[in-house]
């Protein structure tokens, strides 16, 4: 067996003892003489893995009580449009403010146009997105139903370090970057969504968290399998769960407690992010992308000196082992996302790599 070192961005390459786990388990799970993705949603085994899941987050990022744990399918996108059919409602103004930082904010924010009064109340368009925007929550309306950002911005690689004190204006959280990569004040939000494929499993699922008093608001045309309440009441089985989804975010859950938990991995991820930085600091060959106060430490956004030789740098990465290192499209250059199941070997090794060909090529 030969895995590579997976730098893409999503979906993101998982601990490949979770993946044995899985392929372990995959004919024959807890002994049932089947897969987990054979047996009815509506067994107790499955329900019991939902309920231990659920346990297992519980404790892993130390959600408090008044928060419910919903799994909604349809991924991060979706929730796009989820969050404004169900926060909107809040206050009759149906107004909701948004901080765009990057492409996945303003997809956001053009979905919620089609519901409610949208502002931008802070931006970073101007220079590229390579910055978080100031932003004084001060300046909001107070009859806004709620502010909406996203905390790590994957494309760009810049994050919120901390996050805004928007009082009693419920703050949404699109971390589906970033979830279970660091320690959350969780007081200070009101939802908080990711889609599972870059730390918690495979994709075309998200979990979202919302604090218990904002469910059973939403606006009357919301489809009954976007209404929070439809899931809270129903353990998140209104109709057929991902149960694969669930099974595989349980095993990273379980992982990631073995890790050392999220205290233990967040500095981990630090050091990761540090010992590329370091280096793209260090070398007049590279000149990473993001302002140096907002740096991501899930996804390493770069440029090589001369861009003639990004092409090249892929592919020989890519020969060494090193995966999808290719940027985005809207920033170019190099992308390393370095999610909690990236090794801090893996980063090493792509360090080793850049001074080799900053040697050959400088
Ligand atoms: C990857 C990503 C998304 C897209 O998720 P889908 O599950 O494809 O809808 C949304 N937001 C952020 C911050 C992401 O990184």
């Amino acid at each position: 067996m030969n895995r590579v070192y997976n730098f893409g961005a999503g979906p993101a390459m998982l601990p490949t003892s979770v993946m044995e786990q899985a392929q372990k388990d995959f004919l024959d799970w807890n002994g049932m003489g089947c897969s987990v993705i054979e047996i009815s949603h509506r067994s107790k085994e499955f329900d019991a893995l939902v309920t231990e899941t659920d346990e297992l987050l519980r404790e892993v990022a130390g959600l408090p009580d008044d928060f419910e744990i919903l799994y909604i399918h349809g991924g991060a996108q979706l929730q796009f449009a989820a969050v404004p059919l169900n926060l909107l409602g809040l206050n009759p103004a149906h107004k909701a403010a948004y901080l765009e930082t990057g492409n996945f904010a303003g997809l956001a924010r053009k979905e919620a146009q089609r519901f409610g009064n949208v502002t931008v109340a802070a931006t970073s368009e101007d220079t590229n997105f390579n910055r978080i925007p100031d932003f004084d929550p001060s300046t909001l309306d107070a009859d806004t139903s709620y502010v909406h950002l996203t905390s790590n911005n994957t494309i760009f690689g810049t994050r919120w370090n901390e996050f805004p004190d928007t009082g009693d204006i419920p703050l949404v959280a699109d971390m589906t970057s970033e979830l279970l990569s660091r320690r959350l004040n969780f007081d200070q939000f009101g939802v908080i969504f990711a889609g599972l494929q870059k730390n918690l499993g495979p994709s075309g699922m998200a979990v979202v968290l919302v604090r218990k008093n904002l469910i059973g608001k939403a606006l009357e045309q919301t489809p009954s399998l976007l209404n929070y309440k439809t899931y809270a009441d129903a353990h998140s089985m209104p109709n057929t769960i991902n149960t694969f989804a669930v099974y595989m975010m349980n095993l990273m859950l379980k992982w990631l407690k073995d890790q050392g938990g999220v205290d233990a991995i967040e500095k981990v991820n630090a050091q990761k992010a540090e010992l590329l930085y370091n280096l793209i600091d260090s070398n007049d060959f590279f000149i990473g992308t993001a302002d140096k106060a907002h740096r991501s430490h899930m996804n390493v956004t770069f440029n090589l000196a001369n861009s003639d030789l990004d092409k090249q740098f892929v592919a020989e990465a890519e020969a060494a082992g090193l995966y999808a290192l290719k940027g985005h499209r809207k920033v170019g250059g190099i992308r390393a996302s370095i999610y909690n199941a990236m090794p801090l070997a893996g980063c090493e090794a792509l360090a080793e790599f850049m001074k080799q060909f900053a040697a050959k090529h400088g």
